[in-house]
């Protein structure tokens, strides 16, 4: 089984600032961490990795020092790493960003399982789970709170508005995690030092060279959103 977990390095900081000029986050000087839902997602492949072998790999755009996301999510066990990094890919918003990731992840092959964080504690729109689920042409499950594999099926309950909602969906599929799904285990230090000596084979950088992707639909110029 292949999982593909995709996170995203935010500022840790609830009071975001915003620059006046390019209305985008100014992330100089804030200390950088994995977004908290998406290592939820990543706790929850790690748990089918441990029921079932399956091969979980991370994904993270951004700038190259997204990297040191992607080692802490290597030491917490994951197998392989992809930062997807280009200057191209520079103020992309979240259908961009989708597009982007739906494309790397096209580039990367098979896969059975994505999970996503429910949602980005700076940007926090939660789209960008959903669309990637649409661009690839997948079914989707949002705010999971049990994730459990059944045969080729998962089964999942889904917390919205107070309620649960249970759903079986055939794979491949995406899910996107909420807290409640799990509690986040900590890198062990075998797992630290088998990513410090094997950091090159590891990670490896996808640029816009590498993914198959229409530059009309990434980067500023391809953002559809307006931020006032
Ligand atoms: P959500 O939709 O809330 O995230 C849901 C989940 O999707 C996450 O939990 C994670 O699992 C996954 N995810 C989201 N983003 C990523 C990612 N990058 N890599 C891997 N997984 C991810 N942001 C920048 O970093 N640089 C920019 O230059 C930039 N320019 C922008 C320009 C505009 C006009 C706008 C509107 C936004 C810009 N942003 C930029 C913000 C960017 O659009 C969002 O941060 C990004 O699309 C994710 O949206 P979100 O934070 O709301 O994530």
């Amino acid at each position: 089984m292949n999982i593909i977990v995709c996170i995203k390095q935010v500022p840790n900081t609830s009071e975001v600032k915003i620059n006046p000029e390019t209305k985008t986050l100014i992330r100089d000087g804030v200390e950088s961490i994995i977004n908290p839902d998406d290592k939820n997602a990543l706790e929850a492949a790690l748990e089918l990795k441990d029921k079932t072998g399956a091969y979980v790999t991370v994904l993270s755009m951004g700038p190259m020092q997204a990297k040191d996301a992607l080692l802490e999510a290597l030491a917490m066990g994951a197998d392989k790493a992809y930062l997807i990094s280009d200057r191209k890919f520079g103020g992309s918003d979240t259908w961009a960003t989708a597009t982007i990731l739906a494309a790397a992840i096209e580039k990367i092959g098979k896969f059975d399982l994505i999970i996503c964080g429910r949602q980005a504690i700076d940007g926090d729109t939660a789209q960008v789970g959903p669309e990637i689920a649409e661009f690839l042409d997948i079914p989707q499950v949002t705010y999971a709170k049990k994730l459990e594999l059944d045969g080729g099926k998962i089964r999942v309950k889904r917390f919205c508005e107070a309620k649960d909602y249970e759903f079986e969906v055939g794979l491949p599929a995406l899910v996107t995690a909420i807290k409640e799904l799990n509690t986040v285990r900590y890198p062990c230090v075998k797992g630290i030092f088998k990513v410090y000596n094997n950091e090159e084979d590891m990670i490896e950088v996808l640029t816009f060279d590498d993914i198959v992707v229409d530059a009309s639909q990434i980067g500023i110029k391809g953002s559809p959103t307006n931020v006032h």
